[in-house]
This record gives C-alpha cells, structure tokens and sequence, in this order.
C-alpha cells in the first residue's frame, strides 16, 4: 500500500500539489489525468524523490518514504522504477547496455563503469527485453529506434530493477497511437502478470479510462475525482 498523508509541494509561491490524501492498494493499475500545470508530475516525483515533499508523508507498506535517507533513500530510489516522456535512455549506446543499467543498483557502480555486466546480467537484461517484444534490438544503438521502441526499452531498463512499483510520467506524449498502443499494452500487463502498482500520469483521460483500474484526477495540485475507471463519465 502507498499512502498519500496530507502531502503538498510547493515551489517558491506556486504549490504544485495541495493537500493530497490518497491510498493506492499493491497491483493497481491507476492513471492520474489533468492538465498541464495540475501537478501530476511533481505527484509521481515525490513518490521517488526526485522532489521533496514541503508537508505531509508519503508511506510505502508503512515506511516513511519521506524520512528516508542516505542509502535507504537510494535503495528506495531502485525500487520504484520510472518510466519518462522522452525515455531518458543514453542514445549512442547500445540497447542491451541501457537495459542493463537499470541494475547499476544491484551491479554496483564501479564495475558496470568498466563493462564487467556479468553475462547473467546480460541474459537477465534479454529476458526483459524479450518480455517487451525487443529482443531482437537487443544489439541495437538505442537512437536508431523509433519512440515507441525506445520506450519499449525503456520499460525494459525499468523491469530489471525488479521495482516495487513502477512510475511513468507521461510515457506515451511522445508516441503516435500505435506506438502508445503497444507501450500501453506492455505496462498493462506487466502490471497484471507481476501484479505491479503501475501509477502512470496521462494527458487523455481514454487512455487512461481502457487502460487503468482507478482514475485520479487533478486540478491546481488537489484531487479532484478519484473513482474506478468505468465510473468516469465524459461530463467530468
Ligand atoms: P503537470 O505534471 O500536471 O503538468 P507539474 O507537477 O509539472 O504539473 O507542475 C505543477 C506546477 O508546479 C506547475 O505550476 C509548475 O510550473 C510548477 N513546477 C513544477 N516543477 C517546478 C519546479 N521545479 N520549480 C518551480 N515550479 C515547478
Ligand atoms: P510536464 O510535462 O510534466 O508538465 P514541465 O514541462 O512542466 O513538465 O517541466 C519540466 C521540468 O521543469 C520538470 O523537471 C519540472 O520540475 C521543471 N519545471 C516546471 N515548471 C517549472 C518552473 N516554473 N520553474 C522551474 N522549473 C520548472
């Protein structure tokens, strides 16, 4: 369970999220939707700490991932993995290599910096890829693929980290409907096979509404319509 207690963020004058209480059950599949500015963003940020909240807590199974520090906060870090709009992988880079980093974690940094990924590293990093329909690029230079393909990889590298939730910030912004098709798909089901929480940030409330179990809503950083997916009508 992850739990939202009263959290808000703000920056300078603006607060980007007001308030928030929330609670999100393990193996959800939950789209957060609104407009640009609404704080989705920061919402999902705050789960992994790349911001920090100004007030309230943030629980994971009863932790306070808002107190955690040093190498707790990095081991907390691996273990929700994240999924961005413009992928964030490292372009001129082969395929296999940028999966593989997702378990700089588990690899240690020092040896994955002099190429010593072990080859069951390797095989682990192909088996996700695999699990994504991408095992062929596997040898690839990542910018050579189409977006959707990058994301595709993307879901890869964040996979091998073996998260305890995955978090995607506007994963499919960047796609033409195919390729958000597939990406869709793809964290669908990993959700419904590992039964992940996947919390996803989505500009169109039909992606949101095929795909997700439960809907969040915001505006002006609060929630403004929390319910299952069958319950959103157009008028809201
Ligand atoms: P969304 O993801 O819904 O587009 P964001 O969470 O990115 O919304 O932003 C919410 C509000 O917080 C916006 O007004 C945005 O400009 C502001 N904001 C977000 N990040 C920062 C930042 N690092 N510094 C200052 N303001 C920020
Ligand atoms: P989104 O696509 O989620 O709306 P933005 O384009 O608003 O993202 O923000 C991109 C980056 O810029 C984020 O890291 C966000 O924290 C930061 N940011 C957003 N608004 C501001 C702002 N007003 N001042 C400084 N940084 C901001």
């Amino acid at each position: 369970m992850l739990d939202f207690e009263n959290v808000t963020k703000r920056f300078g004058t603006t607060t980007a999220v007001d308030g928030v209480t929330l609670s999100i059950p393990q193996g959800q599949m939950v789209g957060v939707i609104g407009r640009s500015g609404a704080g989705k963003s920061t919402l999902l940020r705050m789960i992994n700490r790349l911001n920090d909240s100004s007030s309230g807590k943030i629980l994971f199974g009863g932790r306070e991932i808002t107190a955690l520090k040093g190498s707790d906060l990095r081991r907390w870090r691996n273990e929700c993995a994240m999924v961005f709009q413009q992928f964030n992988l490292v372009g001129r880079l082969q395929v296999v290599t940028n999966v593989m980093s997702g378990r700089l974690f588990q690899h240690g940094f020092a040896s994955s910096m002099l190429g010593l990924f072990s080859a069951r590293e390797r095989a682990f990093a192909i088996r996700a890829l695999d699990r994504l329909g991408m095992a062929h690029a596997a040898l690839q230079q990542t910018d050579t693929l189409s977006g959707g393909q990058q994301q595709r990889v993307a879901i890869a590298r964040a996979l091998v980290q073996e998260p305890k939730i995955m978090l995607a910030d506007e994963p499919i912004a960047s796609l033409d409907p195919l390729n958000a098709k597939v990406v869709m798909d793809a964290l669908r089901s990993i959700n419904q096979e590992d039964g992940l929480t996947v919390i996803c940030n989505l500009h169109t409330l039909d992606t949101a509404r095929a795909y997700c179990d439960r809907i969040i809503g915001m505006q002006d950083g609060r929630v403004v319509f929390d319910g299952p997916a069958r319950a959103l009508t157009d008028s809201v």
